[in-house]
């Protein structure tokens, strides 16, 4: 049995720290915050479930399905499809063949050509016939060349991939990795896009309470080495450090070289309060050439998400520069002057929302520095909640 050291308890922390205990090992995590899960966290404001940006669970995430009770967490499903918001018109791009009642206002969209929407069936056919590890296996291109290179229209690009691709990985260049694209798609056609009843919060809670080890919160780490991580006032000794934090801090405490770092994407999200929902759906709705590039009614899709006979709604932006101005303008396009009776819960600017991955960089999962110190996180796997846990369950396995 080893004893061992982690920096961390964000979603890669706490994997790493239950496959440990798994394994018989005795792990402590440290975490210089005052709660568990790092980027994915929600609170309360007047009574409103507000989750750090728009954040969504997907129930098929294969490492998700290892580690968590997906029932206790009692997920609520997004519609799946999208509504697609494009100058002042509201067009649904159902998944026909999950709920065949979308099927005739799929067809007759104009978001792209016929044969754009049987293209998009035939990818979705070819990714349910293989596995996530032979996706990532693949070589590697930009989001944008592997969807000209299946002959989809730029009209449909615009329309369809772009703000889907960006509203999950927050890359409106669609120049991040053709293999994230095809596991989000594969994922999003083969599972449902859900959120646990209380906010996301309750992913990393449920983690927390199945770590048996020693869970240290407000605790920064100051140094590590292979056999030590330091507080601020001790140092506590063990076989081995993991240390699962973001790069940028990971580099600072194990002394690595800035060079590896390729930098962040980042999101503005607006929470919004209401008396009633601008709509009964519990689709995620997508902005075409607006800054708005998602939205949805949350207390639709969980009623948890508002107290009684209130709504809560959340409208994103790539980037941290749009204001509440703006979003509120783009925002009454859609739904004309009720905007203007929203109250505004939380502006959050995010500046470090999920860390910059080049397509064709070496999906490492997790990582020993040459001083022996063991890396995880999302930067080293795919910058996903999936990913996260990926990595913590790699990195648990470095330890001898
Ligand atoms: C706005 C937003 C939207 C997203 N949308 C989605 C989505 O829809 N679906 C999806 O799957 N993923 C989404 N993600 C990505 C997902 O949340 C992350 O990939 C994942 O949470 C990263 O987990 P992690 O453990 O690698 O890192 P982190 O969550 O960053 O955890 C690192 C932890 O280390 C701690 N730490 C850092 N330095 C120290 C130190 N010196 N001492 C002690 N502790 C330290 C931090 O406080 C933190 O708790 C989104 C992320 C954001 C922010």
């Amino acid at each position: 049995m080893a004893s061992v050291g982690i920096v961390g308890a964000g979603l890669a922390g706490l994997a790493a720290g239950i496959t440990l205990q798994e394994q018989g090992h005795q792990a402590t995590i440290f975490e210089q915050s005052c709660h568990v899960g790092g980027r994915v966290a929600s609170k309360e404001v007047d009574g409103h479930i507000v989750d750090e940006g728009f954040q969504i669970y997907i129930d098929g995430y294969p490492k998700g399905l290892e580690l968590l009770d997906l029932e206790a967490l009692q997920l609520r499903s997004f519609a799946p499809g999208a509504i697609i918001h494009k100058d002042d018109s509201a067009q649904t791009v159902g998944d026909p063949l999950r709920q065949l009642s979308t099927l005739p206002q799929t067809i007759t969209s104009n978001i792209g050509t016929i044969g754009d929407k049987l293209k998009l069936l035939r990818l979705r056919y070819k990714l349910s016939r293989i596995d996530v590890e032979s996706i990532w296996k693949q070589p590697d291109s930009p989001a944008s060349d592997f969807l000209f290179s299946l002959g989809f229209s730029e009209r449909f690009i615009e329309n369809f991939w772009r703000p889907l691709f960006s509203g999950i990985t927050l890359d409106p260049s669609l120049s991040g990795s053709a293999n994230t694209l095809q596991f989000v798609f594969k994922m999003l056609s083969s599972s449902n896009a859900v959120v646990p009843a209380n906010g996301m919060r309750e992913v990393p809670a449920q983690l927390a309470e199945r770590f048996e080890g020693e869970l240290k919160l407000e605790t920064p780490i100051t140094g590590v080495t292979s056999n030590s991580v330091k507080t601020t006032t001790e140092p506590h000794n063990f076989d081995a450090v993991i240390v699962a934090t973001a790069q940028d801090s990971a580099q600072k405490l194990c002394n690595l070289s800035p060079a590896q770092s390729s930098g962040w994407k980042s999101c503005t999200s607006i929470w919004f309060a209401a008396d009633s929902a601008p709509t009964n759906d519990t689709y995620i709705h997508l902005g075409v050439e607006t800054n708005v590039n998602n939205f949805a009614v949350m207390s639709n899709v969980s009623s948890h998400y508002a107290p009684d006979g209130k709504a809560t709604m959340v409208a994103t932006a790539n980037g941290t520069e749009v204001t509440e101005e703006q979003l509120r303008a783009d925002l009454a396009t859609w739904f004309e002057n009720q905007v203007d009776e929203w109250r505004t819960l939380e502006v959050q600017h995010i500046a470090k929302a999920q860390p910059q991955i080049q397509p064709g960089s070496n999906r490492q999962l997790a990582k020993k520095t040459s001083n022996g110190v063991i890396l995880a996180g999302d930067y080293l796997a795919d910058s996903s909640i999936n990913g996260a846990l990926e990595s913590g369950i790699a990195a648990a396995a470095l330890v001898n």
